[in-house]
């Protein structure tokens, strides 16, 4: 792999590599890297991968290398600007502070202290601060409050410092979601100089490259909810009032903007999480004033803040935020563009029923539901071809998992990504000696209602063999709490799941609780890394294919059968196919780790397209006997 990355990196080359757990891929494509003496980003999909190369991988090449001080490379490693204080806000709430609360009080004088003698500015140095601070969320230094150069704390601002540093860096790592949201907003500026904060770079390599669809699909896309447009009232009505500059007039295009906005996200159609907005006519059809006067209520502020004389800069700020989500409003509500799709997604409790003179006001932090009007890329193929792919020398993807039946076409053809050239690195663990692929062929087809049951069964039995020590893993919530509670007073080990603590937690008490057994769902099918016996078995209960009801992957689904494709080969299937190996990947993370892997869902035996699934997963052992499971375990005869 080091060779073929280095070969790529000479001549600027794009390449795909899938290497399997195990093979020190990290250090592959460092070690060409580091000998390039070119500017490189790496991009990862974790914030735990940019940690180990930062502190880990990159440090150790550099030793192993004998590189002196002087010759040592400059590496930075960034986060995403939501990660970073903005000193502007934090002194401009000094001079007035608007805190609700106890805890807020004790976080801005913990913030305000830590100010004065950080580096970095990087909330992971402030261990106490809670991950879903509120007060966080109005000091962070993300883009859209931002005002630049014109900014009084530039030349200190954290940021500045972060973009300084990259411009002399020789290795930038940063994960995908500060990637693509820096490509978006250098799309989006038209190459503007100050946008975004990466430099230019010869190449990018971009580790766990199976994310970058849907990362991509969200930067690339556009998102229109309530809580923008709050947060957009609340930092003028602060700011005006702040400057002793709110006039009876500016407070009353606030005011409207708020109830405009609510009224209007009141109207949209009901649902739970995500779901399409096909009926976008019939709405505006219907509601056609309420969007009309919500668009007037932002063209109004807009417009009278760019009437104040002798504005401040922010103002300006406000202005093209407004400007911002008026434009974006349109989009996501009469765009036809072919190549969007449309939908909502609501989190939280319910909003209250509409009502014509609707003036009740509250902030997010009342627990308000957040509603988002989306617009996804149906194809981010094209929108990466033109962009990113076509305006790099060398683009190296890298994952355990990025192979379908041991090619690549699916993925080239999701990224849009041609001309590549391919290589598939094979793990050196022995996986027919350290583990056993069980799929048991007599329980029910995962669809039926008594799968559930019988699975539950199954499942306790399994337990039992394995003495705990087993990830039970689910595609759905629903699935995994009834499970849980069938399983809870029949299993001996200490049962945890997935939702009753937060997830570094759980794994926390899941690898220093002996037996233990861990619930879980889609978040932990990736990057969660136990080694040792602690983690003997996975347990997963079906095929894992997208919800096909979901509006992003129903309009890819549509998309595909529309221009004679098979959707179901050529999207579902092979996605399913990266994350089942993803999921099964938790379990032989060394070479001396042993144990158990279960499919639930026999359907892999019997339906035709399962051949995919076993062509492409590692030459694990297989059985479709529990014998074979206790023997495994030194049990039975
Ligand atoms: S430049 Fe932007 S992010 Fe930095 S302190 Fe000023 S407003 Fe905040």
């Amino acid at each position: 792999m080091a060779q073929a990355v280095e070969q790529a990196l000479e001549e600027k080359r794009h390449l795909i590599v899938e290497a399997g757990t195990g093979t020190g891929k990290t250090l592959a494509y460092l070690l060409p890297v580091i000998r390039s003496g070119k500017r490189v980003i790496i991009s990862t999909g974790t914030k735990n991968l940019q940690e180990q190369l930062f502190y880990k991988d990159v440090p150790f090449l550099e030793q192993a290398l004998g590189a002196s001080s002087a010759s040592r490379l400059s590496v930075c490693y960034m986060k995403g600007r939501n990660n970073y204080l903005c000193r502007k806000k934090l002194y401009d709430l000094t001079d007035q502070p608007v805190l609700s609360g106890l805890d807020e009080i004790e976080q801005y004088r913990a913030i305000a202290a830590w100010e004065k003698t950080t580096s970095t500015g990087d909330r992971a140095e402030l261990a106490e601060l809670p991950e879903a601070s509120l007060l966080w969320h109005k000091l962070d230094a993300r883009a859209d409050a931002c005002i630049g150069q014109k900014c009084s704390q530039f030349d200190r601002c954290f940021i500045t410092e972060m973009r300084r540093k990259a411009m002399e860096s020789d290795i930038i790592i940063v994960n995908h979601h500060l990637f693509f949201a820096d490509l978006a907003i250098k799309l989006l500026s038209d190459g503007a100089a100050d946008a975004g904060v990466l430099p230019d770079a010869s190449a990018v390599i971009f580790d766990e490259a199976h994310e970058i669809e849907s990362v991509a699909g969200n930067y690339f896309g556009i998102s229109v909810g309530n809580l923008r447009v709050e947060d957009l009232a609340r930092d003028v009505e602060n700011f005006l009032q702040h400057n002793r500059v709110l006039t009876p007039a500016l407070s009353g295009s606030v005011g409207s903007l708020r109830d405009r906005s609510r009224f209007f996200f009141s109207l949209l159609p009901q649902g739970d999480g995500r779901f399409a907005f096909e009926a976008r006519s019939e709405f505006l059809e219907e509601n056609g004033d309420e969007f009309i006067a919500f668009n007037q209520s932002l063209t109004r502020l807009a417009g009278e803040l760019e009437a104040m004389p002798q504005k401040p800069e922010e103002v300006f700020g406000f202005v093209r935020r407004a400007q911002e989500i008026e434009a974006q409003l349109n989009f996501v509500m009469e765009s036809q563009d072919r190549n969007t799709v449309f939908w909502i997604e609501r989190r939280g409790r319910p909003l209250p029923q509409p009502r014509a003179d609707d003036s009740e006001r509250s902030s997010p932090a009342s627990g308000r539901q957040n509603v988002f009007l989306q617009a996804t890329p149906i194809d981010v193929g094209p929108i990466l071809r033109q962009h990113l792919w076509s305006q790099l020398d060398c683009a190296v993807l890298t994952s355990a998992t990025l192979a379908v039946g041991g090619g690549f076409e699916y993925i080239q053809k999701r990224l849009g990504i041609e001309h590549a050239r391919e290589s598939l690195v094979p793990s050196h663990f022995d996986y027919a000696a350290q583990a056993l692929l069980y799929v048991p062929p007599d329980l029910p087809d995962p669809r039926m209602p008594q799968f559930a049951v019988k699975a539950a069964e199954r499942i306790r039995r399994l337990l039992e063999i394995t003495r705990g020590r087993a990830f039970v893993l689910f595609t759905s919530y629903a699935q995994m709490n009834e499970v849980y509670r069938r399983l809870l007073s029949e299993v001996e080990f200490p049962l945890l799941r997935q939702g009753d603590a937060p997830k570094s937690a759980l794994l926390e008490e899941f690898r220093l609780t002996p037996n233990a057994v861990l619930f879980a769902t889609s978040s932990f099918w990736q990057g969660v890394d136990v080694q040792g016996e602690q983690l003997s078995c996975v347990i997963i209960d079906r095929l894992p294919f997208a919800v096909p009801s979901d509006p992003v992957v129903a309009a890819r689904v549509k998309a595909i059968d529309a221009e004679g494709g098979n959707a179901f080969l050529q999207y579902q299937v092979p996605a399913a196919v990266i994350t089942l190996k993803q999921g099964f990947g938790r379990l032989i993370r060394s070479l001396h780790d042993r144990g158990l892997l279960v499919l639930l869902d026999n359907r892999i035996l019997k339906k035709q397209y399962g051949r995919v699934f076993l062509e492409s997963l590692p030459n694990y052992r297989r059985t479709t006997e529990m014998a074979a499971v206790e023997q495994f375990f030194g049990l039975g005869t």
